[in-house]
């Protein structure tokens, strides 16, 4: 298979790791939102989050909260954003499961919380509804 992931995680490409466990590995992005976006990603291929097998996800998002915790303390940053794309509709582009963890300042200025909407009237209990017995 193809994945540029993959090939990190086999050490078969290029990247700055700053942090490894037996199922994760962490490295810089290369085009990141603030200097020191990390991503942090399990070493086996799964598309996305939904592909995610239950027993990775704690050991993929505490990797994630030990990255964010020494990022803040190293590079003196005001906090963090986590972000998980998924699917093409949320800006995913590399399909081997991520977790982005992004330096974040007091000064830097760029709105995460984009397009925030109001409900109409009754929407709000509807879609909690909805989504309610979509997990029944
Ligand atoms: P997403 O858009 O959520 O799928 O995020 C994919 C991220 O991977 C993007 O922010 C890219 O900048 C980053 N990326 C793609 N290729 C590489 C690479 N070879 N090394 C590091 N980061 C990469
Ligand atoms: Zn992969």
């Amino acid at each position: 298979m193809n994945c540029i992931f993959c090939a990190i995680a086999e050490k078969q490409a290029p990247a700055e790791v700053v942090f490894e466990t037996d199922a994760t590995i962490s490295f810089l992005d290369v085009n990141p939102m603030n200097y020191g976006h990390v991503l942090v990603v399990p070493k086996k291929h799964f598309a996305d989050l939904t592909a995610l097998p239950h027993d990775v996800i704690p050991e993929l998002f505490q990797a994630a909260q030990k990255v964010a915790v020494a990022m803040v303390d190293a590079l003196k940053a005001d906090g963090f954003n986590i972000v998980i794309n998924n699917g093409r509709a949320a800006g995913q582009s590399v399909f081997h499961s991520h977790i982005h963890v992004i330096p974040r300042y007091n000064t830097d200025n760029f709105g995460i919380k984009l397009h925030l909407k109001k409900y109409p009237e009754g929407e709000l209990p509807r879609y909690g509804n909805i989504i309610r017995q979509s997990l029944v």
